[in-house]
């Protein structure tokens, strides 16, 4: 059994047999005023607590893309637990400006790569979600030679990544931003597809041409929480009125009729 659980934006926590691996883990949730006037910095403290209470001891992180939602924490986490890091030559020169050089492998596309614990990636290349008016935000790489704290408009998305993680025998695709490259996902079938849901409008048919190709028999939507406000003690997060959501289920319902929909809770375990 591999348990899951979705830690908030595009981050994913797995665990199977007392074993952890990150894609992505944002748990800072820096706000609003930070992220567009300030210098953002992890909140220590709660990706701190975040650590000392994960299910199993961690393994790996991997990292989609670099914007401030998907990265700013990477460094921080890294600093504690030095555990292999997956990702682009972008989270690369992150790492480097935050002192560690030479810590992420930076994957071969397509390819399957063993992390430790048993597990595997393989780094699909994709494409960011147009999400902002019609365009993606903060595209190209991050610079380096830069000094930390970076403005959010510095996390540059670098390259965009679909990750397939197989664990414990199952199959798990994340697509962390709303876009696909179609051939670059042709044979990539998966048990479970996390399917990313702002901005799935500006890309035609998104999630159909995913579907078509992964058919997954899970499929869950996710990074529709507001990632600038904070968690409440019941790890709740403020939901963002997604005017589209009933579309976007009854789409996937639509193009993949056997597959079971489950819509998230955030730091709910889910098991497969
Ligand atoms: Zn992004």
């Amino acid at each position: 059994m591999v348990s899951v659980r979705w830690t908030g934006a595009a981050g994913l926590e797995f665990t199977h047999e007392g074993k952890t691996w990150l894609i992505d883990p944002y748990i800072s949730r820096v706000g609003k005023v930070s992220i567009f006037f300030g210098r953002p910095q992890p909140a220590r403290k709660t990706v701190s607590h975040y650590l000392d209470a994960l299910p199993g001891k961690l393994q790996a992180v991997v990292v989609g893309h670099t914007h401030l939602d998907h990265a700013l924490d990477v460094p921080e986490i890294l600093r504690r637990f030095p555990v292999p890091l997956v990702g682009s030559g972008s989270l690369e020169t992150l790492m480097a400006l935050h002192g560690m050089p030479g810590k992420v492998a930076v994957c071969k596309e397509r390819t399957r790569v063993d992390l430790p614990g048993g597990a595997s990636v393989t780094m699909i290349p994709s494409l960011h979600g147009l999400v902002l008016f019609g365009r993606a935000p903060y595209a190209g790489e991050i610079e380096p030679g830069q000094k930390p704290p970076l403005k959010a408009s510095h996390y540059r998305h670098g390259r965009v990544f679909n990750i397939r993680l197989e664990i414990g025998g199952k199959s798990f695709l994340h697509v962390g931003t709303a876009n696909l490259i179609d051939d670059e996902l042709e044979g990539q079938t998966c048990d479970v597809l996390f399917l990313c849901m702002p901005g799935w409008k500006t890309i035609q048919d998104y999630p159909g041409r995913i579907l078509s190709r992964v058919k997954p028999k899970i499929v869950i939507p996710f990074h529709f929480d507001d990632f600038s406000a904070p968690l409440s003690k019941d790890y709740r997060a403020p939901s963002v009125p997604w005017r589209s959501e009933k579309r976007f289920l009854n789409r996937i319902a639509e193009e993949t009729p056997d597959a079971r929909i489950v819509y998230p809770t955030l730091f709910q375990p889910m098991a497969f």
